[in-house]
């Protein structure tokens, strides 16, 4: 059941706040309907859906023009803002009906021409749809009950049944030109429907009022869910799982091995879905028939492609060399397919990769893949709703949605084909980072500097370091686990959540220590042990269990650690630190000796004098009052008489990490210091 969740109180709030002219008056309650829409993922789920409202303006000679506003590419409706509605002129949208026919090139171009704003995003690939229906305000969905109803053999005849004449049933076609002018005659045969039912693709409701097109989007929604037994939201959201079978490592080394030779090929990002429908799902005895028929809203090819891989147990179970055999035979048929339908073809088209984004994995989950932690979380979101839609509309007559060739078009349609090959993605793209010690100011700009680079980050820090925050600030998908790391079994723990939020891992940075101070004759035992089961012992453990993670991928990985100018050059009441940070130097190279042969690299920085929870404002005081300078030329006493920041750390790392033939490396970044230079 999908609530209403119109009020007026926030309606007006929306108002209040926009420029009071008529237009924008309407304008501010489309954004707050569309809001509500987009907000529920059994309406909208990325891109599957959008709004538009009719409004008159004045243009700069001051005569009044009919103008449509509507959701323009690149937003989503759940944070859409008025910008994310560019105006186009509507008269020029509305003759284009007269034509016979109009390339999507020549259609792009006239909904660009007509902006109001020439810097706005293109409107909707459905702009002219929404143009040619009259209502002032137009909503189309996907949602997940008509995506059920729309695939269904004998959908119109089950639509008849629930709706009566309420909604116009428009045929299969691809969005654009032809599915505006085909649902904009239907519409003209019977004005009275209150919305439409698309075949094999979803809804569109419309009204004089926000109010009314927002309320018949779920009363249509909610009728259909209950004539289809679909009890309750989709379950979409993402858990951590405290045990995932090492299979899904497996997967992930062996997609990156399918993607192409070479260690500079990125690693798929992994997002795994496992709550109790998908995993009964996973166990349909019908599951090989479903898995073919393709998928509940066309364009969702473009995120999942037309079918996921399967994985059965029986699979899995014997490890990486037949998951990459299942991985080879999905290419081969991608391929078989590509070759097939571009025969039909009469523009040149690009081969997309043939790797699959979507994973079945009988008994593990849905699985969504992608080059990040976003675009794999699209594919499992869209993943879990697919097979919900195939499962509901099996049982209730059977799934069957567009075919192959339609399926193809929308793949490879013109206007996606020409996005390919625009943007460079960052260096770190597809890479999933650990960093211990995250919350103080080093981890913290180490983890900033790698996801700046397009990685994702898994920040580990001690509770009560408002880990979470600094988390939700360096990127919408870093994940934060909070423990202590010297704890029995904290290293395992860290790489698990590393591999249940982000399908593995490919770099670890130990950059977590303390110091403890005094001189060696003042220290006890305990303080010495304490200092090495932090220093030293836990960036082993956390080294070790990196490794069997890069191991098992079989993709090479990195390990990196911080360790200190104290590790070749002891500072007075520094022992209990240099200590285990001269093992660590040395842990450093005796593992990059033993894993080099699995292209895994092992480096390090060694730091001085950064500001952070070693070097406290305190103890600059201390040391340079002691020198009698100022705190300023303490920290600029170097060789450069500038003070080096946590940020020339984090650039070092980073640096490393890009180093491709580099292994068993300390990197100095102290500005210079004649005693501490490694000889
Ligand atoms: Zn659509």
């Amino acid at each position: 059941m999908i609530r209403n969740q119109w009020s007026d109180e926030v309606a007006k709030e929306w108002c209040d706040v926009a420029p009071q002219t008529p237009a924008d008056q309407v304008l501010a309650l489309r954004v707050y309907t569309s809001r509500l829409i987009g907000m529920d993922p059994d309406l909208v789920m990325h891109g599957g859906g959008n709004t538009s409202v009719k409004v008159r303006r004045k243009n700069l000679f001051g005569d009044m023009e009919d103008v449509l506003h509507v959701k323009g590419s690149g937003w989503d409706l759940e944070v859409i803002e008025a910008a994310g509605l560019p105006g186009v002129r509507l008269e020029p949208l509305k003759r284009l009906r007269t034509l016979d026919a109009l390339s999507d090139e020549d259609m792009v171009n006239v909904q660009r021409n007509n902006l109001l704003d020439s810097a706005a995003p293109n409107p909707s690939v459905e702009t002219l749809l929404h143009a040619y229906l009259p209502h002032r305000f137009v909503d189309h969905t996907h949602a997940t009950a008509f995506l059920v109803l729309a695939n269904l053999p004998n959908a119109a005849e089950r639509c008849r049944e629930i709706f009566g004449d309420r909604l116009g049933i428009v045929p299969y076609i691809m969005p654009g030109f032809n599915l505006a002018k085909v649902a904009a005659d239907i519409y003209d045969t019977n004005p009275d429907v209150e919305g439409l039912l698309l075949l094999q693709h979803g809804h569109f409701a419309f009204g004089d009022t926000a109010r009314q097109s927002y309320e018949r989007i779920i009363e249509h929604t909610n009728l259909a869910a209950a004539a289809l037994d679909l009890d309750g939201p989709t379950d979409i959201a993402p858990r951590d799982y405290d045990a995932l079978p090492d299979a899904v490592v497996d997967l992930r080394g062996a997609l990156a091995q399918c993607g192409g030779d070479g260690d500079t090929v990125p690693m798929p990002i992994l997002d795994v879905r496992a709550n109790h429908s998908i995993l009964e799902f996973l166990e349909r005895r019908d599951i090989a028939q479903l898995l073919s028929r393709g998928v509940a809203s066309p364009d969702h090819v473009i995120r999942i492609k037309g079918r996921p891989l399967h994985l059965q147990r029986s699979t899995w179970k014997q490890g990486a060399a037949a998951i990459a055999a299942a991985i080879a035979s999905f290419q081969q048929d991608y391929k078989t397919y590509y070759s097939r339908e571009v025969a039909r073809s009469s523009q040149p088209k690009t081969m997309l990769s043939s790797l699959p984004s979507l994973v079945w994995m009988e008994g593990v989950g849905i699985i969504g893949v992608g080059a990040s932690a976003k675009a794999a979380s699209v594919a499992a979101d869209l993943g879990v709703q697919n097979a919900r839609v195939r499962s509901v509309g099996e049982d209730q007559g059977g799934f069957h949605p567009v075919n192959e060739a339609d399926l193809f078009d929308l793949e490879y349609w013109s206007l996606e084909q020409a996005k390919l090959g625009k943007s460079k993605p960052p260096v770190m793209v597809g890479k999933v980072v650990i960093i211990t010690g995250a919350a103080g100011a080093i981890g913290r700009a180490i983890a900033g500097t790698f996801a700046s680079a397009g990685a994702d980050i898994v920040l580990v820090d001690q509770p009560g370091t408002g880990l979470k925050d600094v988390a939700t600030s360096i990127s919408k998908t870093a994940l934060a686990v909070e423990m202590d790391i010297t704890q029995d079994g904290a290293s395992d723990r860290a790489i698990m959540a590393a591999i249940s939020r982000f399908g593995g891992l490919d770099i670890l940075v130990s950059n977590a220590g303390a110091a403890q101070t005094g001189t060696m004759l003042e220290l006890d035992d305990r303080q010495l042990a304490d200092s090495y089961d932090l220093n030293f012992f836990a960036p082993y453990r956390f080294a070790r269990a990196a490794a069997h993670c890069f191991r098992r991928q079989g993709r090479g990985g990195q390990l990196l650690f911080n360790i200190s100018k104290q590790s070749v050059n002891p500072g007075h009441n520094f022992g209990a630190y240099g200590l285990p940070k001269a093992s660590t130097l040395f842990l450093m190279r005796q593992l990059a000796l033993e894993l080099g042969a699995d292209h895994i690299r092992v480096n390090g920085v060694n730091a001085d004098r950064i500001r952070s929870g070693i070097v406290t404002d305190e103890f600059i005081e201390s040391r340079s009052s002691a020198r009698g300078i100022e705190a300023a030329d303490y920290m600029a006493g170097n060789l450069l008489k500038q003070e080096v920041e946590a940020r020339h750390v984090a650039e070092a790392f980073l640096m490393l990490a890009q180093m491709e033939r580099t292994t068993s490396h300390v990197v100095t970044v102290d500005g210079g210091n004649v005693e501490a230079s490694l000889r």
